[in-house]
């Protein structure tokens, strides 16, 4: 790991001591601009980077997207021993950059205009404009809210999407996670490494998580089932969790169940409203690409979760963030003849 970059795990932000910030421009024209640094867009960078087109990548406000926030990969290949979430943006970011991909840190997309065909506008929540003759769309997804009473006021006081970056503070705690798919498992099983108790509470009476992640939750004593339920209110006073408020979906019944914190992992949106009139979404806001990653739109291109609703992994993200910039790199070599 670079020495220049340090992490806190009690964060979801990495501490980046060194980040290249850019400063702010009139207009610059760019080859390519890359929107989002997760898995897809950091694998864009670095393959239009070795093709010589100096990429951009304008990072967002989360460094390395959803991967930062998890705490161990054990499944992405080359890495037998698994990482932290973190090492592996770190060692992307790093790969990135050697060829010539330039990161703009702390800066999110406010605005698109693909109207006008190539070259497209882009403007940056720190008033920076850019042309781009292509762009590669790598914005993914963001955690889903339960949007019950106590939710927004007690996040961060006890309420968490992020146990990697909370999970210390629940040393020798009561934990409820909510949810039952894999994210909801992993995290819950990284829980019990601080917590005294984790109670998964799940709307169904079975999981959709993984046979292999099923069975290590089930091993572990730490982790309670709380089935048929869903949470209707989140309590607490002093700012912090003190109960849940809980509803049998079969019977109706209703319940307070005491907890010191609340870890949500109900599934994720994706964040294109941002392209809401100029990219083609689907029914669940999902951009469409075709096989080539080709959007609606000629010489935009889009990769990662943003435009995938099933896979929804770092391997699938980073295959997918290839094949953009290989079709960005031929679309500009036949545009430039
Ligand atoms: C808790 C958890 C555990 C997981 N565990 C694993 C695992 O063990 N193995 C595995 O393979 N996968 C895992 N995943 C899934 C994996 O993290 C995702 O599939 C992957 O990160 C998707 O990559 P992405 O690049 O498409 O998008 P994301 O990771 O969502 O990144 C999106 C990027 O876009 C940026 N962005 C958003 N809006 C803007 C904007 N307006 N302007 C500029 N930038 C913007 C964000 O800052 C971010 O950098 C996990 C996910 C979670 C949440």
């Amino acid at each position: 790991m670079s020495d220049n970059l340090t992490f806190n795990l009690t964060t979801s932000t990495p501490n980046i001591q060194t980040a290249e910030v850019l400063p702010d421009e009139a207009v610059q024209h760019e080859r390519v601009i890359i929107i989002g640094s997760g898995p897809a867009g950091l694998t864009a960078a670095l393959y239009t980077a070795r093709a010589q087109l100096n990429p951009l990548v304008i990072a967002g406000h989360e460094l390395g997207g959803q991967v930062s926030l998890t705490y161990e990969i054990e499944n992405y290949p080359g890495f037998p021993e698994g990482l932290s979430g973190q090492e592996l943006v770190e060692l992307m970011k790093r790969q990135a950059e050697r060829f010539g991909a330039r990161i703009k840190m702390f800066s999110a997309v406010s605005e698109v205009d693909f109207s006008h065909g190539s070259p497209f506008t882009v403007k940056t929540d720190d008033n920076g404009v850019y042309l781009a003759d292509t762009v590669i769309v790598t914005v993914g997804a963001t955690p889903r809210h339960l949007n019950v009473p106590g939710e927004k006021e007690l996040t961060g006081n006890g309420v968490s999407y992020c146990a990697t970056c909370d999970g210390f503070f629940f040393r020798d705690k009561r934990v409820v996670v909510v949810g039952g798919g894999d994210s909801a498992l992993e995290e819950a099983l990284f829980l019990t490494r601080f917590a005294s108790r984790v109670d998964i509470v799940h709307r169904r009476d079975q999981l959709r998580a993984g046979q292999m992640l099923q069975k290590r939750t089930f091993e572990n004593e730490k982790i309670h089932f709380i089935w048929n339920t869903v949470v209707e209110r989140i309590n607490g006073s002093s700012g912090k969790v003190e109960s849940v408020l809980l509803r049998n979906v079969e019977t109706s019944e209703i319940t307070e169940y005491p907890t010191d914190g609340v870890f949500i992992f109900i599934g994720h949106d994706p964040n294109s409203d941002l392209f809401d009139g100029q990219l083609e979404r689907d029914a669940f806001g999902y951009v469409v690409t075709d096989r080539e990653m080709r959007t609606n739109i000629d010489g935009v291109f889009a990769a990662g979760e943003i435009q995938d609703r099933v896979y929804r992994q770092v391997a699938t993200s980073v295959g997918q963030g290839t094949a953009a910039a290989m079709s960005a790199e031929r679309w500009l070599a036949a545009r430039e003849g």
